[in-house]
């Protein structure tokens, strides 16, 4: 009799094993959202092997798993959370252990923003930033902005692409246009070189194909021709053949 109650047991030990281990299988409906809306609005995802656009959508989870996505005066759609961790992944997809360990949180604001955070008040400019000081661990994107990153994907221009790389570039401590953890050492020169003359160059002219903005200073320059990189590359490489080589051994990994 204790022989059969142990059989039983073991049993209906293994059954419940089979059927929880099923349940852990089959994917979940946010997952198969989620590589829907990727496959809907990301090039970059689209480009991928299965292989890699599975990998590409376990790590946007896990983004989205790490970091809290808050609307402000704004509701968060799906959709917005896609974009931003899409954009976030792109950049790192070549780095299969990197997180970004310096956010906690993507504000989303309903429009464009002035210095103050205002998104109602005097001049509003600003579509995105990455927080320093209270603000440190934060990010803002405006959605409109969010949505223009991804409704051309050819245009060279890419807010979330360019938060993110001022992220990674601030990961080393400094936003200065260096993102030591992308470059080996006999590499941090040249690049430095390279940013220092593009940008005279693109102060002499009165049109560049590389984004006007990129000549603010040197960490503005590295956000804005990540932009052109990951949006344009065939273009960058034709019109910039050493920068296209330099960002390509950054983002390509190792
Ligand atoms: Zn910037």
């Amino acid at each position: 009799m204790v022989g059969l109650v142990i059989v039983a047991l073991v049993v209906a030990g293994l059954i419940y094993l089979f059927l929880d281990n099923n349940r852990r299988k089959k994917p979940k409906p946010i997952l198969l959202k989620t590589s829907q809306l990727l496959e809907e609005n990301i090039p970059f995802y689209v480009a991928l092997s299965p292989e890699n656009k599975l990998l590409f959508e376990n790590r946007v989870t896990n983004f989205l798993e790490n970091i809290t996505i808050t609307g402000v005066d704004v509701a968060v759609e799906d959709i917005d959370r896609i974009l931003i961790a899409a954009g976030a992944i792109t950049l790192i997809f070549a780095f299969p252990d990197w997180k970004y360990n310096n956010l906690s949180e993507v504000l989303l604001y309903k429009g464009t923003f002035n210095q103050e955070y205002d998104t109602d008040k005097g001049e509003r400019n600003i579509l995105g930033m990455v927080g320093d000081g209270v603000m440190n661990r934060k990010m803002i994107l405006s959605k409109p902005s969010l949505h223009a990153s991804y409704s051309s994907n050819t245009d060279g221009h890419n807010t979330v692409i360019h938060e993110f790389a001022h992220l990674i570039d601030k990961a080393d401590g400094l936003t200065d246009g260096i993102p030591e953890y992308l470059l080996t050492q006999p590499h941090l020169i040249p690049w430095a070189n390279e940013i220092k003359e593009t940008i005279k160059t693109m102060k002499g002219k009165s049109h560049s194909d590389i984004n006007q903005y990129g000549a603010t200073n040197d960490a503005e320059f590295f956000a804005v021709i990540t932009e052109y990189f990951i949006e344009r590359p065939e273009k960058l490489k034709d019109h910039h053949p050493e920068l296209y080589e330099m960002l390509k051994e950054m983002y390509g990994g190792k």
